[in-house]
């Protein structure tokens, strides 16, 4: 079965969602699933795509994700180093590690995500958290909480 690609990073039948239900947490993020788990394949496809200026949240949970960037260039913040991404890239994204996903400048950062269909909810930094994240001057530099 085919979910046709429709062009600028739409597929057909496949609705563009907020990234999430609410929070400000985030910027300019949206959320279309490809894939909901089924056969022996109990994960989820998403292609999650940050518009220029957004951010995802900066956030860590017991499940991993496999990402791979489909459109544009950005930095990943996983655990305690920024990295720059484009095209093609993967990135994994190991359980309890924070990370957070921001375009370049003046791009749009997209990628595939793949997720399990059970999942444990993303916890945000404490205090603390931010305090051990912002002792890493590279770090400190690029979050946005
Ligand atoms: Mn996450």
């Amino acid at each position: 079965m085919i979910k046709r690609h429709s062009g600028a990073f739409n597929w057909d039948g496949v609705s563009v969602l907020p990234y999430k239900e609410d929070g400000t947490h985030f910027k300019t993020v949206t959320r279309q699933v490809l894939f909901h788990g089924g056969h022996d394949l109990p994960v989820e496809l998403r292609y999650f795509e940050i518009g220029p200026g957004g951010h995802s949240t900066l956030e860590r949970h017991e499940h991993a994700h496999l990402v791979m960037i489909a459109r544009g260039r950005g930095r990943v913040l996983v655990r305690d180093q920024v990295y720059p991404v484009g095209l093609n890239d993967v990135v994994e994204i190991a359980p309890l590690t924070w990370h957070q996903f921001q375009p370049d400048e003046g791009e749009h950062l997209g990628f595939l995500c793949v997720v399990s269909t059970e999942r444990d909810r993303p916890q945000r930094p404490t205090p603390a958290d931010l305090e051990m994240l912002q002792s890493v001057a590279a770090v400190a530099e690029f979050i946005k909480v």
